[in-house]
């Protein structure tokens, strides 16, 4: 809770908006936050605004404040399916700008900051549609792009937006509302990367593209409920949308970028997105593009045809096969220390964003392999994310 002018700005979590992921519940060092079967919420006895949880919220629910004079108990917030207003009319002379807010935020956080947009990505639409008032696209294609010998069934679905303006940048993301269960209480929603850039999967049209991994049921669990329904659409089929989400994993526009793409699995969809920007505005760069992309096999990689076919002075493509016949096993992790060089000489350039992408295990791989290869990197990590050029995106 911050305090300004006796009143106080409440932290919340945007019932709307939340994909009750538990991410924030997990990170929170101070357990204040706690859910039930509807919502996630903030106890304001326990917060101490300290920020931890701002960050890897992949929706940016939880970067919710309100003015009030008496803080919303945690037995109001369970029942919300809205924000309430700021309670009191006088509010306008409580409220702090987002500076200030963050600046407040930065140092309750003890000098690590959270992370930021590159300084020239362009001013990301944020929720433009909601659980409330989702958007309803158009499926207009649904093909299977990993080997069909392979078991790993990868989708690449492509959305017609009809008349509806829903601006996507790359980088963000949009949510899913499946058609709900008979005996749901709420709807499902879960996220997924945007894999086409800005002007869409066809330039010209109003599409947008997605890379869906079907979640098949391993005998631990249930298969997938969204993955499977999104990877059994056919042409024609209608489906509702919310968002899009995420207002720092974004593409600087500055052509003379570089970047380093860290990725697995469907972890490559906005990497898609970004190269396929290059692609079309900026061909001949003069911004270096570097892909560190990792499977098991090769027929398990989502777009492994089209993106062989790229051009090399387009994009460096480093592959980091695990379990492929006819060559060393390499991870994501073995890809990076082997160039390593080549990162710590466009890391000393301030034109440099890192960007890491995939499943939630290969970060501490990741970071390990960086903090071994790059000279004081615990110091250089902090730095690279308070400058908008470190971007973390895992699931
Ligand atoms: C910011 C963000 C972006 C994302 N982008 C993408 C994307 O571009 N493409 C994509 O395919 N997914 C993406 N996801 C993951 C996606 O949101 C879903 O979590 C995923 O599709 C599984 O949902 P489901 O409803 O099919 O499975 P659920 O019904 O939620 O899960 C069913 C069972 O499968 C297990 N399970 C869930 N996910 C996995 C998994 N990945 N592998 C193995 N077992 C699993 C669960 O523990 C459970 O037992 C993203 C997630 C986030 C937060
Ligand atoms: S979407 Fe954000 S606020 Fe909601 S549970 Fe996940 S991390 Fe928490
Ligand atoms: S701001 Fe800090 S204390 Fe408050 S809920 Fe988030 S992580 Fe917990």
């Amino acid at each position: 809770m911050i305090t300004t002018t006796g009143l106080l700005r409440q932290h919340l979590i945007d019932p709307e908006v939340c994909i009750r992921c538990n991410t924030c519940e997990e990170t929170c060092p101070i357990n204040a936050i706690t859910h039930n079967d509807d919502n996630y919420v903030v106890d304001p006895d326990i917060c101490a605004s300290c920020g931890d949880c701002l960050g890897p919220c992949p929706t940016g629910a939880i970067d919710s404040w309100r003015i009030v004079t008496t803080p919303h108990s945690i037995a109001d917030q369970l029942t919300w399916e809205l924000l309430p207003e700021d309670t009191d009319e006088n509010h306008e002379s409580a409220v702090q700008t987002d500076d200030e807010v963050q600046a407040l935020l930065e140092v309750a956080h003890q000098g690590a900051p959270r992370a930021v947009a590159p300084k020239t990505a362009s001013v990301p639409h944020l929720n433009v549609a909601t659980r409330h008032s989702p958007i309803i696209a158009t499926v207009m294609g649904n093909y299977r792009i990993t080997d069909p010998h392979s078991d790993s069934d990868v989708h690449h679905l492509v959305l017609d937006l009809g008349s509806h303006a829903f601006p996507i940048l790359e980088g963000q993301s949009v949510g899913v509302l499946p058609p709900p269960a008979p005996d749901a209480t709420r709807p499902v929603l879960r996220l997924y990367s945007v894999s086409s850039p800005r002007d869409g999967e066809r330039p010209g049209h109003n599409n947008l593209a997605l890379t869906v991994k079907r979640v098949m049921d391993d005998g631990s669990g249930a298969p997938g409920l969204v993955s499977n329904y999104l990877c059994d659409l056919v042409k024609g089929d209608q489906i509702a949308l919310v968002g899009p989400f995420g207002d720092t994993f974004l593409m600087p526009t500055d052509p003379m970028s570089n970047l380093i793409m860290i990725c697995t699995g469907t972890g490559s969809a906005p990497f898609r997105a970004m190269t396929e920007f290059h692609r079309r505005h900026l061909p001949s760069g003069p911004g270096k593009l570097l892909l560190f992309f990792g499977a098991r096999t090769r027929s398990e990689l989502p777009y492994f045809g089209p993106l062989m076919k790229l051009d090399r002075a387009l994009i460096d493509i480093e592959l980091c096969l695990s379990r492929e016949h006819d060559v060393p096993v390499r991870h994501v992790q073995d890809g990076l220390r082997d160039r390593a060089a080549d990162v710590l000489e466009l890391i000393e350039q301030d034109a440099t964003h890192i960007y890491l992408c995939g499943v939630k295990g290969m970060e501490s791989s990741v970071r390990g392999v960086l903090t071994e290869s790059i000279p004081d990197w615990p110091t250089r990590e902090a730095q690279l994310l308070r400058e908008g050029r470190l971007h973390i995106e895992t699931y």
